[in-house]
């Protein structure tokens, strides 16, 4: 087992997250109980979920047969579109599906503009925080227009924005302004989602750590300052992905990754805008 030295991040409103996480999308709710008991044996403390990745009730069985102390355990869930008219009912299930008394971070999933509801559901997310039962608020997929618009309408600037976020969509621009607002950035698909970007720049960077080009990635993502929560149902990747923790990329190697950068032409995922 990798020894757990997991840096972390201070939000905006001073609690801290470990950078390096795990993530649930598409871990089946029949295996979701082995495989983050596996993680979290891996020495995983920060598991990323959401309602409607159907596996919250695993991750709470998980966490709870662990035996691990709650509060050395970080776990976020994320409101479903669907909820988010009712954010405080839609939380409660949350919470119960998870057998917790409190997630460490409570998300807007996606902004679903067309629905023109996330402002209410911010407003709703904030009741959340103030009641204690969610230590930290913040959205996901959310670009500069979401978030410019959360703040001017409600001066409560989210702790996180997790968004598709990878070598061949690098985010330079919301990234920049997440930073000038404080906003942490949390990098779904860190790996591409599988489709892991197998450049020869990446190979020689790899190489030269004696390390796998995922795990470079995942180093990539840490020392760029990004939350990053890649998901393997694998135990072996598991531990390859959490061993990122004993070397560092050079400033030019950080800086000749960033030429793979292949902007909108490199997500994998919805845009945000196009969402509904
Ligand atoms: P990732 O970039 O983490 O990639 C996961 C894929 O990569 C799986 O197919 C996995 O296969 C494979 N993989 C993992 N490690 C390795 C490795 N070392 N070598 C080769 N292949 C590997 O994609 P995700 O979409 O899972 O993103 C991570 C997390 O981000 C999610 O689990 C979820 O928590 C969150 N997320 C949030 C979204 C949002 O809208 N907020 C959207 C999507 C994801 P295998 O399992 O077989 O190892």
């Amino acid at each position: 087992m990798t020894e757990n030295t997991v840096p972390t991040v201070t939000l905006n409103n001073g609690t801290t997250i470990p950078q390096l996480g795990f993530g649930v999308f598409k871990v089946d709710p029949d295996k979701t109980n082995r495989v983050v008991r596996d993680a979290l044996e891996v020495g995983y403390r920060h598991l990323d979920t959401a309602r409607i990745y159907h596996n919250e009730e695993g991750v709470g069985r998980a966490v709870r047969e662990s035996g691990i102390a709650r509060d050395e355990l970080f776990i976020t869930t994320k409101l479903w579109n669907d909820d988010q008219t009712r954010p405080a009912e839609a939380f409660e299930k949350s919470l119960a599906r998870l057998g917790t008394d409190y997630v460490d971070l409570y998300l807007i999933h996606w902004p679903t503009p067309e629905r023109d509801t996330y402002v209410d559901a911010w407003r709703g997310l904030i009741e959340i925080a103030q009641s204690g039962r969610a230590k930290a608020i913040g959205v996901s997929n959310f670009t500069i227009d979401h978030l410019e618009r959360l703040i001017a309408e409600t001066d409560v600037v989210p702790a996180v924005n997790q968004v598709e976020l990878h070598v061949d969509f690098q985010q330079a621009e919301l990234r920049s302004f997440a930073a000038e607002q404080g906003i942490a950035i949390e990098a779904w698909g860190p790996l591409g989602q599988g489709k892991i970007n197998e450049s020869p720049e990446l190979a020689a960077i790899a190489e030269a750590h004696g390390k796998s080009v995922p795990q470079t990635i995942i180093r990539w993502h840490l020392d760029i300052g990004d939350i990053v929560i890649p998901k393997s149902n694998d135990k072996g990747r598991m531990a390859q992905n959490f061993d990122v923790l004993d070397f560092e990329l050079s400033a030019s190697e950080i800086a000749t990754i960033a030429t793979l950068d292949r902007g909108e032409d490199g997500r994998n995922g919805t845009n945000p805008i196009e969402f509904n």
